[in-house]
């Protein structure tokens, strides 16, 4: 990622979460697992949940491969969301997909955390699709558990 100039503690962030990714692996008991694929990039990312019968998220894994934006950005991701409603998952999904594409209000959306921190590769077009890849897989996962059929890529 030489040519992303981000924000230097940002930027640290993003590798910490690269090197050292936060629910990194395989649920057992998933109920639901979603695998999604950036070709342009080669980023791999297989995004699991355990949602309980009330929509609520217990537990959630992801592996994969690929550049360290998908990787820690998926990592951030699953941070976000153990307790949390599909419908708030759903929310974050839809706040951080407004950051990148350069909506303000969503930078400045505390909510987000430290996704923040991957605001700046909104200025690379080539790159959002990476950053966005464990929220598609997030947003397929809600839609595969709640029955509603999936999008087209
Ligand atoms: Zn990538």
């Amino acid at each position: 990622m030489s040519e992303l100039k981000l924000n230097s503690l940002y930027q640290q962030l993003i590798l910490e979460h690269y090197r050292s990714p936060k629910n990194r692996g395989k649920l057992d008991d998933a109920t639901v697992s979603i695998r999604m694929r950036n070709p342009t990039c080669g980023d791999d990312i297989t995004l699991q949940l355990r949602v309980d019968d009330d929509e609520v998220i217990q537990d959630v894994r992801f592996y994969g491969e690929g550049c360290s934006i998908s990787q820690a950005s998926a990592s951030i991701m699953t941070t976000l969301l153990k307790e949390r409603s599909l419908d708030d998952a759903i929310q974050i999904a839809a706040r951080f997909t407004a950051l990148m594409h350069g909506d303000e209000d969503a930078a400045k959306d505390r909510s987000l955390r430290d996704l923040r921190a991957l605001q700046g590769v909104s200025k690379f077009p080539v790159r959002i699709k990476c950053a966005l890849l464990g929220f598609d897989a997030l947003q397929e996962a809600v839609r595969k558990t709640r029955g509603e059929p999936a999008l087209e890529a």
